[in-house]
Formats: C-alpha cells, structure tokens, sequence
C-alpha cells in the first residue's frame, strides 16, 4: 500500500467501520511509517484529535451549516496545486478549529483553516473528488509514488 485516502461521508459511521473492522491500529502504524495519508471532509475529522489523532488538529464537525449551506469556493492552495486557485466543493464540511504544533495551514475559508497538513498527513474540509479538478488527486498520487520509492530503495 502506498498512501491511504479516508474520504468525505458520514463521520460517525466511518469510525464505527473502523472500530468494526478494528483498523485503527494499522491505519497509525502505516501513518507513523511516513506513508501519505490524505483525510477530506469526514475523513479530516478522522484524523483529528477526536478520533485517530494522526494530525493534532481539532474540528467542529458541520461548522459552515448544515445541507442547505454546502456550498462552492474557490480557494488557493499553493502547496499543494500550484498558483491557480482550485473550486473546493463544501458539503455540511468542518473546519479546523485548533491546530496543534506541526500542523501548517494551507488555506483558509472565512479565516477558518480548511486545508492543513503535518509531515505526511494531509486534512482537506472538502471534497476534491467533486469538482472535476484532478490536481489534488495528482498531487497526493505523487507523494504516494514518491513514498513508495524511498521504501523500496
Ligand atoms: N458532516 C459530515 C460529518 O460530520 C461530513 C460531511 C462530508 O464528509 N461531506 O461526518
């Protein structure tokens, strides 16, 4: 395996399929072996403090409202994609609350992080797969390549 995605959907019952399935711990160790892991919507709140803590971020789940206030942005996140700003599609996302030390906030919506990482372990409150922008897939694809380089000598 070379990186790990935990994806957008429901937060509460992602992490009642990994207690199920008890992944927890071999999501950690591959996480703590430097291997990229990218969360995006609910998969942010997954990494934060309240539940696998691989990223010390604490989210408010929901924060920009609820189904009706999901809404689109463009936003730039240089460190990721490139100058170009990427349309971010927001559905019922969370924020960033609190960010921890290590943790470097790559964008920001209405001065709330939206977009943070720590070494290898990247938090988007959005969801890339949406947009029809396949940058940020390319990106993550690459570190992942990148990753799985180093491993293999
Ligand atoms: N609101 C959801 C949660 O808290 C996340 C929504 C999403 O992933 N699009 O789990």
């Amino acid at each position: 395996m070379a990186g790990l995605i935990i994806p957008g959907g429901e937060s509460t019952t992602i992490s009642k399929g990994i207690e199920r399935d008890d992944l927890a711990g071999a999501i950690e160790e591959a996480a703590g072996s430097g291997m990229p892991v990218l969360g995006t919507c609910a998969g942010m709140i997954l990494l934060g403090n309240s539940h696998l803590g691989l990223i010390d971020i604490e989210t408010r789940r929901n924060a920009f409202g609820r189904q009706l206030a999901s809404f689109e942005a463009d936003i730039e996140i240089p460190a990721l994609v490139g100058e170009d700003p990427i349309r971010a599609v927001f559905i019922r996302a969370p924020w960033v609350e609190q960010t921890g030390k290590g943790v470097e906030v790559l964008a920001e919506v209405e001065g709330h992080p939206v977009a943070v990482s720590s070494k290898n372990v990247t938090a988007l409150s959005f969801h890339p797969e949406l947009s029809g922008d396949d940058r940020i897939h390319s990106w993550f694809a690459a570190q992942c390549r990148e990753w799985a380089a180093s491993v293999d000598g």
